[in-house]
């Protein structure tokens, strides 16, 4: 068979801006080889069996050559293997993706070029800066401020730039801005110019210095800016106050922790992010299916025998299923009688996924408000299936007992503690807020610390809840909590940490 490589544009750092194409190649991957500048975040949608390559430097080893790039690529692809070469930006924009494919042609290996959204657009237009805009600049050049503008060798002509009335977009320039910016002023370009310099654009990191052609390279080292940055030099840099939208968006500068399974952790992440946050994403547990009990074989045998079934949550409802499909049945094994609560939309949601409509999604999701919407049903000697995970409260349960029911309580699943990554414990602890949405990954978290980084917890990131029980769980571990979501769904999370941050001191 053989083997095939594409190269693909990684987009300038944000995950969200890689292409559906460049997507499709990466969860098709064996091998990728990758620069780590802005294409971190996109390795987890490599299959995990992947080999992954880092091309650039990496702790203790020096960068690859583009030689050894070349022929790494050629040698994978010979060998029949699907290939990604992944690279930040766009791949044939100063990223040598032109000389990967003449080495693969070369060698007779199949390739194809995916593009990628260029920093040079794209770190301008997440500062407020459009490359183009009518009236004010009709045209970019984008350039590499690499060469050096004061030797007798540069291919660059600075001169000639100087004079092009559009936009000019420098790549690689922050190492030689003063040059630049004195060559662009000696072949003609007014000192008093707009200019801007765009850090780390497109990711939670991204800092702008606006400025003047002129006193850009000295605003930027007061500023501390360095690479990776686009600068941008024309009429078009003064229009980043007012067009600016990610520094208006209200979780900039703000990290948050989220302490989600990682298999569900995503929605939330992208609340956050795009509400601008930074985001670590820290795993405190993984959802781990029971095996089967002859209680719960019994259970699903006479499921049809119920008249209320319960469901607590979105993994109780998969690991329902899960079970009856191990068992050869599906949704068609409930019972069209019985009476189907679903503990809180979501849970609500994935029972519709499944084809069942809940009858009834109580409006508080504590055992209290559970009861209390249950109070119009006859519960007296009904048959009810509580399929909830280990270890849950027991005061749904006893209340439904109290009500005389039949209760069956069985048991599909349980949080079980997910290790940590040494980095993101660290980067937890440096964040601004801690979310919880379960005790359960309250108490994973915490089992996570040593000592020493409990007490670093006091004054540290601020504490907010997904509702009363959790918070519970946080206070009993010595946690604070600084807010709770009034409706205990991801959406309310999110909107109990707004709260808190617009009633906070402005971010830092
Ligand atoms: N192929 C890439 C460019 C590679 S050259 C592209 O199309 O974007 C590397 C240079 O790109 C860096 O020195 C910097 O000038 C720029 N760059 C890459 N990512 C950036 C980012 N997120 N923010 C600002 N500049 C970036």
């Amino acid at each position: 068979m053989s083997g095939f490589v594409h190269l693909v544009g990684a987009g300038p750092g944000d995950p969200g801006l890689l292409t559906v194409a460049g997507r499709r190649a990466l969860e098709r991957a064996e091998v990728v080889v990758y620069d780590r500048l802005g294409t971190e975040e996109l390795m987890p949608l490599c299959p995990p069996d992947a080999v992954l390559l880092n091309a650039g430097k990496s702790p203790g080893r020096q960068a690859m050559t583009q030689d050894e790039i070349n022929a790494a690529l050629v040698e994978h692809g010979a060998a029949g293997r699907r290939v990604v070469r992944l690279k930040g930006g766009d791949p044939f924009v100063f990223g040598r993706g032109g000389e990967e494919a003449e080495a693969l042609r070369a060698a007779g290996v199949e390739y194809a070029v995916v593009p990628g959204i260029t920093s040079a657009i794209a770190a301008p237009a997440y500062a407020g800066i459009p490359v183009t805009h009518r009236g004010v600049a009709t045209s970019f050049t984008v350039v590499t401020g690499h060469e050096d503008p004061t030797k007798e060798s540069e291919q660059t002509d600075w001169d000639a730039l100087a004079r092009v009335p559009g936009t000019l977009v420098i790549l690689m320039g922050m190492g030689r801005l003063a040059a630049i910016s004195a060559a662009l002023i000696a072949g003609g370009r007014p000192p008093g110019q707009p200019a801007a310099a765009v850090q780390w654009g497109t990711t939670p990191r991204q800092r702008r210095v606006v400025a003047t052609l002129g006193d850009l390279p000295a605003r930027v080292r007061e500023e501390g800016l360095g690479s990776p940055a686009v600068v941008v030099v024309g009429p078009v840099a003064g229009l980043a106050e007012g067009i600016d939208w990610i520094e208006r968006r209200p979780l900039r500068g703000r990290t948050v922790v989220v302490t989600r399974a990682r298999a569900q952790a995503s929605e939330l992440s992208d609340r956050l992010r795009a509400l601008g946050a930074a985001v670590v994403e820290l795993p405190a547990i993984r959802i781990s299916p029971l095996p089967g009990t002859p209680e719960l074989d019994d259970a699903l045998t006479r499921l049809d025998g119920y008249g209320l079934i319960v469901l607590t949550s979105v993994n109780g409802v998969d690991a329902l299923f899960a079970a009856l499909a191990a068992r050869g049945r599906d949704a068609r094994a409930l019972p069209a009688a019985a009476t189907v609560v679903a503990i809180g939309p979501a849970t609500a949601e994935r029972l519709a996924a499944h084809g069942v409509r809940a009858d009834l999604v109580p409006e508080r999701f504590v055992a209290e408000g559970i009861l209390e919407s249950l109070a119009q049903t006859p519960l007296d000697g009904v048959p009810v299936l509580v399929a909830r995970a280990r270890g849950s409260r027991p005061e749904l349960v006893d209340g439904l007992r109290a009500r005389c029911a039949h209760v069956d309580e069985v048991e599909l699943y349980e949080a079980v503690p997910e290790p940590a990554d040494p980095d993101a414990v660290a980067a937890a602890l440096a964040a601004s807020h801690l979310t919880f949405t379960a005790s359960s990954t309250v108490r994973s978290f915490m089992g996570l610390l040593g000592p020493g980084e409990r007490a670093a917890l006091r004054g540290g990131p601020r504490v907010v809840s997904i509702g009363p029980v959790t918070s519970d769980t946080a206070r009993a571990e010595g946690l604070e909590v600084h807010a709770e979501a009034a409706e205990h769904t991801i959406p309310g999370l999110v909107a109990a940490l707004l709260a808190d941050v617009a009633a906070a001191a402005p971010a830092p």
